[in-house]
């Protein structure tokens, strides 16, 4: 087995085998969801005319939408009656508008809830349409609306759809259990992304220390002439859209473009089975398999939960934190985000929750460069985290934009590998705020 390989990358400790050999269980519906109106890169969405305080809604029933074409829209998770529509805690760090819904442990479906008609029947648009209804986004964590990324503009001819099954941020394996579970599903929707796109073939990418799921994936894919398996090297990160469409299409992203530039659309195995459910029994988006794990977690799974359904109900479930839990973070360890109480929903984006006990959180002063270049080796887009992160820190920002730090895409492989343990990623990502900033304005 084998595949191209990207340059730079790091070989962090994985910690897989703690969850991976767990099949998904269901996450009892809680008694009450918080469901936030902005959960995907875009618009942020508005509840919809009858969506206050005191109405009750169904299962799937859509409560939330926005004008704007980078937009998904949201659904009730549960059915029950809206208790409060206001600012609550929020993954990304500051509160967003949310709608809290009391269960009333009924789980009924709304009516719009059924099949769309004969697939074979949808026109691509069609596909499109009910993609964007069911609130589809992509489930890796990038949150990006899935519609538009099946939208192409014209002059752009998108020939392959890649899979990413590659999950290759340590400790999750939400993606891995949905390979092993769902294989036929994913196959299903890549058919779709395919036809919506007027693509030619689709290839589905999946880290070799994911041995199983590839043997699972190559005999689902058995009699299909246009899509494939290809099995990658464990290297992180390797599900990064540019490294993943590198090493399995063998095209380069250019810096500042897109990978619908280069004739390709990218996405993750979660959100090929979400549109799957949706083409098939126009299922909207309410819920999402998460891997609960990490030292400080006293029963790791991997739960399918409802979208809304907080984490600390989560954690409540899989048996409460150990007493020397020190981190507490949403997503990966390596691009998730540190949290600081478990006061927060499960979002559409939420791929794992991480609890780490004192063993595993090293918390180290950090001292002065010794110029050893081991984060230059590092970077998979061959930057110089370094020089942009020195030019951050002493608001340089126009020298840190000449250094391409805007294609930084924040993996944190430079911080991980530095002897000096100079945070360098948070360095990036303030110049990256900054320049930004000066840029709009
Ligand atoms: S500079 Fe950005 S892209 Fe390069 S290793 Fe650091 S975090 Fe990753
Ligand atoms: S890895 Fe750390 S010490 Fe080495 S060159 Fe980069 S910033 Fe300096």
């Amino acid at each position: 087995m084998g595949s191209a390989v990207f340059k730079g990358g790091i070989h962090p400790d994985y910690h897989k085998e703690i969850t991976a050999s767990m099949a998904v269980s269901k996450m009892k519906a809680p008694s009450t969801v918080v469901i936030p109106l902005q959960q995907h890169i875009g618009a942020p969405c508005e509840p919809l005319d009858g969506i206050e305080e005191g109405v009750r809604v169904k299962m799937g029933q859509k409560i939330a939408d926005s004008s704007g074409f980078v937009s998904a829209p949201i659904h009730a998770s549960v059915s029950g009656t809206i208790k409060t529509i206001g600012a609550y805690n929020h993954p990304l760090g500051r509160p967003v508008k949310a709608i809290t819904i009391e269960s009333d442990e009924q789980e009924e479906w709304d009516e719009k809830v059924k099949p769309p008609g004969n697939i074979d029947d949808l026109s691509p648009d069609d596909l499109r349409k009910i993609i964007r209804e069911a609130g589809i986004v992509g489930l890796g964590g990038a949150t990006f609306p899935a519609h538009v990324k099946l939208s192409p503009p014209p002059e752009k001819k998108i020939d392959c759809v890649v899979i990413n099954g590659a999950e290759c941020e340590p400790y999750l394996t939400a993606d891995h259990r949905i390979m092993l579970e769902k294989p036929e599903e994913i196959i299903y929707g890549l058919k779709l992304m395919i036809k919506a796109l007027g693509a030619e073939k689709g290839v589905i990418g999946i880290e070799e220390n994911k041995a199983d799921a590839i043997s699972v994936m190559e005999q689902a894919v058995a009699g299909e002439e246009n899509i494939t398996v290809a099995p990658l090297h464990t290297k992180y990160p390797q599900g990064a859209e540019k490294m993943l469409i590198l090493v399995t299409t063998g095209r380069k992203v250019p810096s500042g473009g897109l990978p619908l530039d280069i004739g390709v659309v990218n996405h993750n195995v979660g959100t090929a089975v979400a549109i799957t459910n949706a083409v098939r029994e126009g299922k909207p988006l309410i819920e999402r398999v998460v891997t609960i794990t990490g030292s400080g977690i006293n029963k790791p799974a991997n739960l399918l939960i409802r979208v809304g359904t907080l984490v600390s109900d989560v954690i409540e479930v899989c048996g409460g934190l150990k007493e020397d839990t020190r981190k507490l973070i949403t997503g990966g360890p390596m691009m998730g985000l540190a949290q600081p109480n478990a006061d927060m929903p499960v979002i559409k984006g939420t791929s794992g929750i991480l609890a780490l006990t004192d063993q595993d959180v090293y918390i180290a002063e950090s001292s002065p460069c010794i110029r050893c270049a081991k984060c230059v080796e590092a970077c998979p887009v061959q930057l110089l985290p370094t020089s942009i992160a020195q030019a951050a820190e002493h608001d340089l920002f126009k020298k840190a934009e000449k250094l391409h730090a805007m294609d930084c895409f924040e993996c944190g492989c430079c911080s991980y590998v530095c002897p000096s343990k100079i945070p360098l990623t948070q360095w990036i990502r303030v110049a990256k705020a900054e320049i930004a900033k000066a840029n709009k304005k």
